[in-house]
C-alpha cells in the first residue's frame, strides 16, 4: 500500500507567502519538521539533493514546490476538455510510461500553485468567451493532482468553485485512492471524479508509487457515494502476454463493486500505449529495469507535432483491443458511454 504523499523537501517562493494559502502550507510543514528552502522562482529550482541524474530524480519526485503561477493563459485540452486549469504540475508517481518525464524535463519536481483565485478568475473569462455553451476544464492535464490535494486542497476548491458555477464543468483524473477530504465537497454534479484504471499487471509492474488496483476501486465507491459523476481512463491499454483476461478481470470486479446508480452516468475513455523516441530514452534512463516494452519494429509510426512522431500498436491489434474493451464495457456497463478511443 502506497502512503499519502509527503514531501522530504519543501521549497518556497517568497511570493507566495503573500497568499494565505502560501503562509498556511509553510506553518503546515515547519510543524511537521519537513525541511524548507527558499527559491527565487518555482521554475528553477537548484541544488536539489543526489549524487547523479538518477538520484536527483528520485529525490525531486519527493519534492514540493509551493509557488504563484505567473502564466494565467489555459492551454487547451483535447479530447477530454476545451480548457487545462493549472493547480499543479509534476506528480509523485513513478508510472514507466509517464508523458511527464518527456514534457518536464529536467523539472520533474511537484509544483503547487497558491493563487487559486487567480486562476479561477482566468477560468471565469474562458467560460465567458463560450457562453452560453459549458466550458470544460481539466484539472489533470500536467499532475496527477488527487495525490497531492490532502496537503494543500486546492482541488477541493476549484470542485466547490465549480459547483457554484452556471458555464463550466471540471474533471480530472486520478490513480490514488486518498479521497477521503473531498468526499463531502459541495460538487453539486458539476465534476467528473475519473480514475485511472488498468489491468492488475500493468498497475503491478508499470505504475509504482501509485495507488493498487483494489484501492482504487475502493476510493470510485466511495466517490459514487458521495453522488459525483464518476468516468474510467483505461489507460495505457498494454498488450502483455494474458492482457484479455487481465483486462476483463478488472471491468468484472468494478461490475461487482460499484453502486448500481454510478453505472447510469458512467464514462470511459480508452487510450493505447503509445511512446515516441525521446521518451524511450529518458524511461530507459529513469527506469533501466522496466519491463516496459517499446519496440519501434513491432509498432506502427504515427506522424505527429514538431516532427516527433509516435509508436501506436498496429491497426489490427488496435482494433483487437477496442473490441475487446469495448465488449466488456457493453456487456458490464451498458448504459456507459464510450467517449473515445484513442
Ligand atoms: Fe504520471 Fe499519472 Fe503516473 Fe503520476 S500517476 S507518474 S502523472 S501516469
Amino acid at each position: 500500500m502506497v502512503k499519502p504523499f509527503m514531501p522530504e523537501l519543501v521549497y518556497i517562493e517568497p511570493r507566495a507567502l503573500e497568499y494565505p494559502l502560501g503562509r498556511e502550507l509553510k506553518e503546515k510543514f515547519e510543524d511537521m519538521g519537513i525541511e524548507i528552502r527558499e527559491t527565487t522562482s518555482h521554475n528553477q529550482v537548484r541544488n536539489l539533493p543526489g549524487e547523479n541524474d538518477f538520484q536527483k530524480y528520485r529525490m525531486a519526485k519527493s519534492t514540493l514546490v509551493v509557488g504563484v503561477r505567473k502564466t494565467l493563459k489555459f492551454d487547451t485540452s483535447k479530447p477530454s476538455a476545451e480548457y487545462a486549469i493549472p493547480l499543479a504540475t509534476g506528480c509523485m508517481g513513478h508510472c514507466h510510461y509517464c508523458y511527464l518525464q518527456t514534457t518536464m524535463g529536467s523539472k520533474p519536481y511537484i509544483r503547487t500553485y497558491v493563487n487559486v483565485d487567480e486562476v479561477f478568475d482566468a477560468a471565469e473569462q474562458y467560460m465567458k468567451e463560450r457562453m452560453p455553451e459549458e466550458t470544460r476544464f481539466e484539472a489533470s492535464c500536467t499532475s496527477d493532482i488527487v495525490g497531492v490535494d490532502h496537503l494543500t486542497h486546492t482541488l477541493k476548491r476549484a470542485i466547490e468553485y465549480f459547483g457554484e458555477s452556471e458555464h463550466g464543468r471540471l474533471r480530472f483524473v486520478t490513480k490514488f485512492a486518498y479521497v477521503d477530504h473531498l468526499l463531502d465537497a459541495k460538487h453539486n454534479g458539476r465534476t467528473r471524479f475519473r480514475f485511472s484504471m488498468n489491468a492488475d499487471y500493468v498497475i503491478k509492474y508499470l505504475e509504482p508509487g501509485t495507488s493498487r488496483l483494489d484501492e482504487r476501486i475502493e476510493a470510485a465507491v466511495k466517490v459514487a457515494e458521495a453522488g459525483y459523476p464518476l468516468g474510467f481512463i483505461v489507460a495505457p491499454i498494454y498488450l502483455y502476454d494474458d492482457w484479455k483476461e487481465g483486462y476483463r478481470i478488472l471491468f468484472e470486479k468494478l461490475h461487482d463493486q460499484l453502486p448500481d446508480h454510478a453505472t447510469k452516468d458512467l464514462t470511459f475513455e480508452l487510450i493505447q500505449h503509445r511512446f515516441t523516441k525521446p521518451a524511450k530514452r529518458v524511461i530507459q534512463k529513469n527506469y533501466p529495469m522496466t519491463k516496459l516494452e517499446m519496440d519501434e519494429e513491432k509498432r506502427k509510426y504515427k506522424w505527429g507535432r514538431y516532427g516527433i512522431g509516435k509508436y501506436v500498436y498496429q491497426k489490427d491489434e488496435q482494433e483487437e483491443m477496442k473490441t475487446t474493451l469495448g465488449g466488456y464495457i457493453n456487456q458490464y456497463f451498458p448504459e456507459a458511454q464510450l467517449e473515445y478511443f484513442t
